[in-house]
């Protein structure tokens, strides 16, 4: 495994994969690796080419009063992680790297679906991850892109900006890794005080409540809704900034569930924010 902190090194090596015929598979992450990275990655490295990874915590997807600062960061373990998983390359660039002046001028900015949800309650965060996504896969030039779908509105802007701009890239969305008692694994979790870590627990019970309730035929979005807050109020440390029922594209919230609709949850516990999503659009 090699460890580049700059564009022009890391270019060269890809380069010179790329002319032996190898393609590149490219996992971008902030580092802070856990299972859920591991499988994105592991997938990736299954495809026989060459497993490229970014470890990289972005700045312009932070608010100004967001946890950039406090966000975990563990670079010595991830590099362990990663040799284990099967990455070949890893791109760790310093801030100063991907971003010399500080900030840049050039943003890609995603347009409505950008603007709700995440978007809505974190302004600016789409399109510093689109911005962020850009450069690297320009940087990284891969052949397909490993992303999860713990963070589905991501996968969205993502796929828009792909198509939108024809960037010549593939976008495999991959499952979201759950600890036992169903959290989704997440960088954040480690922030978790231990009764909070309890608590959290509710996010995906609330989700599962509802998507049960689906199974058995319920397709009105207010009376999914109205199951999962059931279970968040039992919850009081969950403290839940947005609950809708959502088209799996668009995210704009339906009254009825149609193939592939996902319940959607931002919710703090403590100071830590976690999202979370699942399917209840299954006929
Ligand atoms: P992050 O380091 O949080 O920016 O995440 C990097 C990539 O890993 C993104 O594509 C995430 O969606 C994905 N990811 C994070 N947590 C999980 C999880 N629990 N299951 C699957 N993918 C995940």
């Amino acid at each position: 495994m090699r460890v580049f902190r700059t564009i022009p090194q890391v270019r060269q090596e890809l380069a010179g994969a790329r002319r032996d015929g190898r393609s590149i598979e490219f996992v971008p992450t902030m580092g802070a690796l856990h299972a859920g990275h591991l499988q994105l990655i592991r997938t990736a490295a299954g495809s026989g080419g060459l497993t490229v990874i970014s470890v990289f915590v972005n700045p312009l997807q932070f608010g100004p009063s967001e946890d950039f600062e406090v966000y975990p960061r563990d670079l010595d373990a991830d590099l362990a992680l990663a040799l284990e998983a099967g990455v070949d390359v890893v791109f760790a660039p310093p801030a100063a790297e991907m971003y010399p002046s500080g900030q840049v001028q050039t943003r890609v900015e995603p347009g409505p679906l950008g603007q709700i949800l995440e978007g809505d309650h974190r302004p600016g965060h789409f399109a510093g991850v689109a911005t962020v996504c850009a450069k690297l896969f320009h940087i990284v030039g891969p052949d397909r892109v490993y992303l999860g779908r713990k963070d589905a509105q991501q996968v969205a802007v993502l796929g828009q900006m792909v198509r939108d701009l024809n960037l010549p890239v593939e976008l495999v969305a991959c499952p979201t890794v759950r600890e036992p008692d169903g959290l989704a694994m997440s960088s954040r979790n480690r922030r978790l005080a231990p009764d909070e870590r309890r608590e959290a627990s509710a996010i995906y019970e609330a989700l599962q409540a509802a998507a049960s309730h689906a199974e058995e035929g319920e397709a009105s979005a207010a009376r999914l809704l109205s199951r999962a807050r059931r279970v968040l109020d039992q919850h009081p440390a969950v403290r839940v900034q947005y609950l809708e029922v959502v088209h799996p594209q668009t995210f704009e919230p339906v009254d009825t569930v149609s193939s592939g609709a996902l319940i959607v949850v931002a919710a703090h516990v403590g100071s830590v924010r976690l999202i979370d999503n699942c399917i209840v659009g299954t006929a």
